[in-house]
């Protein structure tokens, strides 16, 4: 989905309109180029809706035949849909390549987290986009996908639901899916890992 681009000078005045909304003087000094400084920061942090800047993910082909789960955990930063207020934590990756498919540079996988997560986002959804990304580039060739996300929402930890602002998602696919064993697995080296 490609964004339409409307008028920078609505967006400004729709900006300014919202900070009069909460109380505050737009043409403060403070706050004159607040509008402007948004809308730079909102084209970084939402690229994720755009197509060029879509990461290219490198895959070759499984040569060795290796079957064993390969993992990649990192951080990820995204903005929830309900509240447009960051969320924020660990991912915790991995997959099962087929032995005559193909298998990813592992370092794209955190760019594809962090293009899925420029996005207003859930971190359902994220988890599920992530995954759907990276099969895609395999070639639907993967034997199973897992993805862990556990999450800081600042819109409850800001309003003072403190427990409730921590959240966590796992997500499984294929035979991660089906085996009991390799979710333990799985999650056995999350817990070795954090
Ligand atoms: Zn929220």
């Amino acid at each position: 989905m490609e964004p339409i681009t409307p008028n920078p000078q609505d967006i400004k005045r729709a900006l300014r309109t919202l900070l009069l909304a909460i109380g505050e003087d737009p043409d403060r000094d403070g706050l004159r180029e607040t509008p402007d400084r948004i809308l730079r920061m909102w084209k970084e942090i939402f690229r994720g809706y755009r197509e060029e800047d879509r990461p290219t993910i490198t895959t070759f082909p499984n040569e060795s035949g290796a079957e064993e789960m390969v993992m990649d955990a990192g951080q990820y930063y995204s903005m929830c849909e309900h509240h447009m207020l960051p969320f924020f934590g660990h991912y915790y990756f991995a997959y099962l390549p087929s032995a005559d498919g193909r298998i990813l540079g592992i370092s794209k996988v955190a760019r594809v987290v962090g293009y899925c997560a420029a996005r207003l986002q859930l971190q359902e959804r994220l988890a599920r986009d992530v995954v759907e990304m990276l099969s895609e580039a395999l070639g639907g060739t993967a034997r199973g996908f897992a993805i862990l996300m556990r999450g800081t929402h600042m819109c409850k930890t800001m309003r003072g639901v403190r427990n409730q602002g921590e959240m966590q998602v796992a997500y499984y696919t294929g035979e991660f899916k089906t085996d009991a064993s390799l979710r333990a697995e799985f999650l056995q080296m999350v817990a070795a890992a954090k």
